[in-house]
């Protein structure tokens, strides 16, 4: 499918010289909607996944219809303060300061085999702290998906070695 008439490119948003690719029209067309999703769970079928792991907020949107799917579990990765129980944190560089992301310490079992989801990969960092809680609790990483890749950010130099899906390339 032609998933790029169902995004919208805002200008300067949320600040000068960016193009936020907008999803949420493509959340909002069923048809759409399902497609992306079952490509990603066609993706996933091959790789025996146990569970997928997502970060806040847009990885949840693409990864729960996919371990749904797939009768799996998903595991939420965020930021700090709002996971209720004991967790592992990772601090990653962001353009201005930085951020901590966390995963429940007993979210992820040794061996498991993990798919980790998101809206859109970028520099790679934040794929790259989700991947970093993953591992440390001794998960294996099979796969990454995404909607969408901005290329011209080269996030996939960080992820090199992993097996990446991108539905869409800017
Ligand atoms: P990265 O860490 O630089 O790869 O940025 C990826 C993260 O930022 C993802 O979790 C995205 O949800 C978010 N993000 C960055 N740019 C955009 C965009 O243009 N549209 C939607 N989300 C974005």
């Amino acid at each position: 499918m032609e998933y790029k008439k169902y995004i919208k490119i805002v200008e300067d948003w949320p600040k000068e010289g960016v193009q936020f690719k907008d999803i949420t029209p493509l959340m909002d067309n069923g048809a759409a909607f399902k497609s992306a999703v079952d490509e990603i769970v066609d993706f996933a079928k091959e790789k025996a996944i146990d569970i997928i792991v997502g970060p806040e907020a847009r990885g949840f949107i693409i990864g729960c219809p996919v371990s749904y799917a797939l009768e799996i579990g998903f595991a939420p990765v965020r930021k700090e303060g709002k996971l209720p129980r004991e967790v592992i944190k990772v601090d990653y560089g962001l353009e201005y300061g930085k951020n901590v992301l966390t995963l429940h310490k007993d979210a992820i079992k040794p061996g498991q085999r993990v798919l980790i989801t998101d809206d859109l990969l970028a520099t790679g960092g934040t794929i790259e702290a989700t991947i970093k809680l993953v591992e440390e609790l001794g998960g294996i990483v099979v796969g990454c998906a995404f909607l969408i890749e901005l290329t011209y950010l080269d996030g996939r130099s960080k992820l090199d070695g992993y097996d990446v899906l991108t539905l869409m390339r800017y």
